[in-house]
This record gives structure tokens, sequence and C-alpha cells, in this order.
């Protein structure tokens, strides 16, 4: 398709349609920027027997507010969830999580991602200042002072700024030379959807394993859940080479039957778990990382893509009337305080992590004595309730 000339220049190129870059793209558009949005393909659904997609995302309150605003929640049937329960392999104590103690309806939403994907798309194909490079992909990134220039394919483009979204991989971080420190889980995550004998009861469920833990999330249908289950890698190995009927079973006694009996599991999905930040979120004042490019998280606290969308609600409010979106000097606040908040975020998952995998008896006895006197305080768990809903003061100051 030969494009406009006027195009060549969009105010904004983006790179990367997936969740994050869409909804920057589509938040930049609306607010009248032109935006060239390049990918190199567009996913496909990974729709499961069950009828729903295999993969499912927690969102948060305030990634809610960020999709009501870019027109995208209207469209989408998320699950709500209203109690969290956080148990583990080597005690007795529980953390429950109740959204009327946060004075709330729910603590989040469970939603598929293919509707999200579908939803953003449809917006994007129609958009007057959306211009969709698919298939693409830029071969040559050159930040100079007066604007960014892209190679893709025979296009030669100019945007005055460049937000690179194209997920934790992310081949044009690597192209402009900016390292990540990354800590290595060393474990797998197993994804799909599974059918239980007493549903969901809007309950989110978490069980601390020695390995790694498992998560079962509320979907559509009452009686299916998501499933999350993060081990080390021959443990996947092993998990993904059951039977259906001995999976159930090994994911039941993991859960406790706290679904009652696991009694079918769709096609499961492997995703070897990363957890990096990029060393500056910013490289050059024309340059944004956002989304995964920028910081990838252990998907234990279901936190990866909201946080995204905190990026997205943070670069959307520092474009708001910025003559020049790539001015120097503009995103310096915005990239400190989203590295600042991604840092934060790594040293805690990792942390929480290591203190659950820890077996000494002596450790155990501890942890649940801690969690105990958390569970059983109120100010801390709204405290933690509205942080991990992106509602808390630390969420509020770094986005
Ligand atoms: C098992 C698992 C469970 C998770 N659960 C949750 C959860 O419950 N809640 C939550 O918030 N997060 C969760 N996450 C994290 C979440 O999936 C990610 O944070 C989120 O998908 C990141 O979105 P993104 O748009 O930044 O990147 P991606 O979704 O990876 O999109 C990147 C896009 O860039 C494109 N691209 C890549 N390279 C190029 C290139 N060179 N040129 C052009 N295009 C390119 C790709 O085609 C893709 O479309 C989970 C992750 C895993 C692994």
């Amino acid at each position: 398709m030969k494009l406009p000339e006027a195009s060549d220049n969009p105010d904004v190129a983006i790179i990367g349609c997936g969740p994050v870059g869409a909804a920057a793209a589509l938040g930049l558009a609306d607010a009248g920027r032109r935006v060239a949005l390049i990918d190199k393909k567009r996913p496909p659904p990974q729709l499961g027997r069950f009828g729903g997609d295999l993969r499912a995302m927690a969102l948060s309150p305030a990634s809610q507010a960020l999709l009501a605003e870019l027109d995208l929640w209207q469209r989408l049937r998320p699950t709500p969830y209203r109690l969290m329960r956080v148990w583990e392999e080597r005690g007795t104590a529980e953390l429950r999580f109740d959204a009327a103690e946060a004075g709330r309806a729910e603590l989040g939403w469970i939603q598929e991602s293919g509707p999200l994907s579908e939803a953003a798309w449809a917006r994007l194909a129609e958009h007057p200042n959306v211009e969709l490079l698919l298939g693409e992909s830029p071969s040559a990134v050159t930040p100079t002072p007066p604007a960014v220039a892209l190679q893709v394919g025979r296009r030669r483009l100019s945007a005055a700024l460049l937000i690179v979204a194209d997920g934790a991989q992310s081949p044009v971080r690597r192209q402009l030379g900016v390292k990540a420190q990354a800590w290595d889980p060393q474990q797998v995550a197993i994804a799909s959807i599974v059918r239980t004998s007493r549903g969901h009861a809007n309950t989110a469920w978490q069980r601390f394993l020695l390995d790694g833990p498992v998560a079962l999330l509320p979907c559509a249908d009452a009686q299916t859940a998501a499933l999350v289950w993060s081990q080390s890698p021959a443990a996947a190995e092993r998990r993904m080479a059951l039977t259906e009927a001995a999976f159930c079973a090994e994911l039941t006694c993991a859960t406790e039957a706290c679904q009652g009996e696991v009694e079918a599991v769709d096609r499961r999905l492997r995703f070897p778990l990363a957890q990096s930040v990029a060393r500056t979120f910013s490289p050059h004042h024309r340059v944004l990382l956002i989304g995964d490019a920028a910081r990838v998280v252990h998907p234990l606290a279901g936190l990866g893509l909201n946080l995204g969308f905190e990026d997205v609600s943070g670069l959307l409010r520092t474009a708001k009337g910025a003559l020049d979106p790539g001015a120097p000097g503009l995103w310096r606040t915005f990239a400190r305080r989203r590295r600042a908040r991604a840092l934060g975020m790594a040293h805690f998952l990792s942390a929480l992590q290591g203190f659950y995998g820890l077996s000494q008896p002596a450790v155990g006895w501890l942890r649940n004595i801690g969690v105990r006197m958390v569970n059983n305080s109120a100010p801390i768990k709204r405290q933690l309730i509205s942080e991990a809903l992106g509602l808390g003061p630390l969420a509020q100051r770094l986005r």
C-alpha cells in the first residue's frame, strides 16, 4: 500500500503493537498526534477447546481506567475477582485479600488476551491518525537531534518521538545498545485453561510451592479458571509431557483441591520466565522504552501488563500539550520514575520468590508468623491492596 507523503513524518513512531504499544498508539492518536505503528506480525488468538483464549491476564483498576479512557473497556467482557487467597506448601497461614476490605466491588478483572488485542486492533484500523505498518520491522533506527530516522522496509520515516514497545526480547532496544539488568528466576510457566468441579467463586487463588507459585484465576465460565504454574524448567518439561489425566491429578494436588478436582486441562503453553530492567527507559531524548521492552517481571503478582499500562498513562499525561513530543528534557522525570518503579517491583518479586522458596523449618515457622500478622492487620492489608491495584501513593507517585 502506498502511503501519503505526510505520513513519512509522523509525530510518533511506535514499534510493537502488543497491548502496551497499541494502547500508547490509541491514546496519542486520540490526542491528535499522527502515529505510525509498526509490528512484524499480527499475533493470532490462541483459542482453546473450552472456547476461550488460552492466555488470560489479571488487570488492575488502574488499567481498567486507562482502557475505559481509550474506549476499549466497553468492548470487553472481563471477569471480576473479589477475593484473593494466597497460601503456601509449607505452612498453615493464609493471606486473604477481600475487595470489601478495600471498599471496592472487585479487586480486579481477568481478561483473555485475544479479545483485548482484537478490540485494540479494531479501533486502530479505523483511526484516522494511525498508520499501521504490519509485517514490518525497522532495519535501522537513528536518533538524531531533530528527529528519529527509521528505515522500515523501503520507507524512511522521520518521527519526532520513537516509542519502543516490542516486548521482552526487544530487538530495537538491543539495536539501540541499551543493556538490561537481569535476574534469572530459572523458572518456566505453564499456562492454560482448566475446568474444575467446584468452580472459582470469583476468587483468585495462588499457592506458593517450593518450586514456584501456582495460580488459578477466574474465567467467564464459572467452572473454568486460567492456570499460571511457575516451576523449574525440569519440572515443566516433565509436566508438559504428562497425559491430561495425570496433569490434572498433579494440579489438583498442587492446589490442594481449592476448586475441587481439576477435571480437564486445555492445550498447555510454555513460557520461559525472565526478570529484567533496562538501564535507561529513555536512551535519547526522542526515544522511550515502555512495556516489556523496558522491564519484564515475574508473573507471580500478575503485574507485567499493568506496569506497561501505567507507562502508557504516564506517557499520555506527559505528552499532553507538548508542542514537540521529543523536546529535550520532556521525558526525563517520566523515565526516571518508571525505572524506579520497575526496579522496586523486580527486587520485591525476586525477594518474594526467594522468601517462599526457602525450605528450612525455622524459616517456614517465621514466615507463617509474619503472614499471619499481615493477614490480621487491616491497615497493612489495605495498603498492600491499594499498591497492588495501582492506586496506592507509591504507584501514583512513580507514574
Ligand atoms: C505466563 C504469563 C502470565 C502473565 N500474566 C499476567 C497478568 O496476569 N497480568 C499482567 O499484568 N501481566 C501478565 N503477564 C505479563 C504480560 O504478558 C506482559 O507484560 C505483556 O504482554 C507485555 O506487553 P507488551 O505490549 O509490552 O509486549 P508484547 O505483548 O510482547 O508485544 C510486543 C509486540 O512487539 C512486536 N515486535 C517484536 N519485535 C519486533 C520488531 N523487531 N519489529 C516490529 N515488531 C516487533 C511483537 O510482534 C508484539 O506484537 C504474564 C506473562 C506471562 C509470561
